[in-house]
């Protein structure tokens, strides 16, 4: 008899009925929130079935615009992950398959497991030029690492990274262990040039509580961290507060935040346009930053994005623009796509762990040029 589980870590999916081969499923909302979109699950005793699954909720998630184009992914080994053929029909979600094995696991991007974060981050400080400069805890107590890449000379700028503020966004995971083995790698030129001219501060998991519950934005106590940098309340929000409380004491020269947009199948930055401190020399680096990208990389876009924000609709708990207020330095989101990039289709993996992976080197690479032009704030 099939049976559907997602009792694990990163799980989220409610088994509504099974007739038949036809299964119906609900995604359930963040714990203590009702941002809902992720999902990650197991099915069993599948092999050969003809199964046809059926999400009938997809109407109530929290971006159902993103289904006409999503492509959700499979794995029987939770190591590979393929694209599946979905569809949506205004308010179910659906895919079939019929598994070669007994065991099969859907997803809406392959995930990235605490387990992992775990050895990341002991791979990354068993290295001579990593340490844990700091570390926080969230709402459940678990660390919010601080790295610390390379040495912090007087003269060193201070470019900040954090990723997985949203928890479900786990390609902005893939892109902080690419940025690390990049950076950690002595044999890698654009690392030893980077080094030489900044120090990294990196954060790869701001929400491991989201992470472990299976949720699309929120952390443990339901706050979206990313709307969450004004306020900085540390019994709602002890993540962010810890990281801006660390960037006060350091300092920031460029601040990097790393997420997925379910929506729009292109890789492309936001800025911090609408603020009161937008000068001319901000808006000289974004331009730059951007043109330097797209000539490193053709996964990178310029030409789509958000509408940029003005005084009007500029929102201050956002990550990027709380610290370009602050820091008065250059502050970008980086959006990377769910399904895939439109520019640059690849029509069996998609957008892939692989290749957030390798925009993280391009944008090393793309440091390396705007880095001499930044402020230096201490
Ligand atoms: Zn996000």
């Amino acid at each position: 008899m099939i049976n559907i589980s997602s009792n694990f870590e990163g799980g989220n999916i409610k088994l509504i009925e099974i007739a038949e081969n036809n299964i119906q499923l609900h995604i359930n909302d963040d714990h203590n929130s009702a941002e809902k979109q992720w999902f990650y699950f197991q099915a069993s005793q599948v092999k050969n079935l003809n199964c046809k699954f059926d999400i009938t909720n997809a109407l109530d998630v929290s971006y159902p615009e993103a289904w006409p184009t999503c492509t959700i992914v499979y794995s029987y080994d939770r190591k590979h992950w393929q694209r599946l053929a979905t569809h949506y029909d205004e308010h179910t979600l659906s895919f079939s398959l019929k598994p070669e094995h007994d065991i099969v696991y859907f997803s809406l991007f392959p995930p990235y497991s605490y387990q992992r974060h775990l050895d990341l981050i002991t791979r990354a400080i068993i290295q001579d030029n990593c340490q844990l400069v700091a570390c926080g805890q969230s709402i459940y107590n678990r660390p919010i690492e601080l790295l610390q890449i390379g040495d912090n000379a007087a003269n060193k700028k201070n470019i900040w990274v954090i990723a997985r503020q949203h928890p479900a966004e786990t390609m902005a995971e893939w892109f902080a262990e690419g940025m690390l083995e990049t950076l950690l790698n002595s044999k890698s030129k654009d690392a030893c040039n980077i080094l030489e001219q900044a120090t990294i501060y990196i954060v790869p998991n701001m929400n491991p509580d989201g992470s472990i519950l299976g949720n699309l934005r929120t952390n443990g106590a339901g706050v979206d961290l990313n709307r969450s940098w004004l306020r900085l309340d540390p019994s709602k929000e002890p993540e962010s507060h810890f990281v801006f409380k660390q960037m006060e004491k350091i300092g920031v020269d460029l601040f990097l935040d790393i997420h997925g947009d379910e929506d729009i199948p292109y890789t492309f930055f936001a800025g911090t346009e609408g603020i009161k401190g937008y000068s001319k020399q901000l808006a000289h680096l974004d331009k730059n930053f951007r043109e330097i990208l797209s000539q490193i990389t053709p996964d990178f876009s310029q030409e789509n994005g958000y509408e940029p924000s003005t005084p009007d609709t500029v929102d201050m708990g956002i990550a990027t623009n709380r610290v370009a207020q602050r820091f008065n330095c250059l502050s970008l989101t980086l959006e990377m796509p769910f399904t895939d990039n439109k520019y640059q289709p690849d029509s069996e993996l998609g957008w892939s762990t692989d290749r957030s992976k390798r925009l993280a080197e391009n944008i090393i690479k793309s440091l390396n040029i705007i880095v001499p032009e930044l402020n230096h704030s201490s």
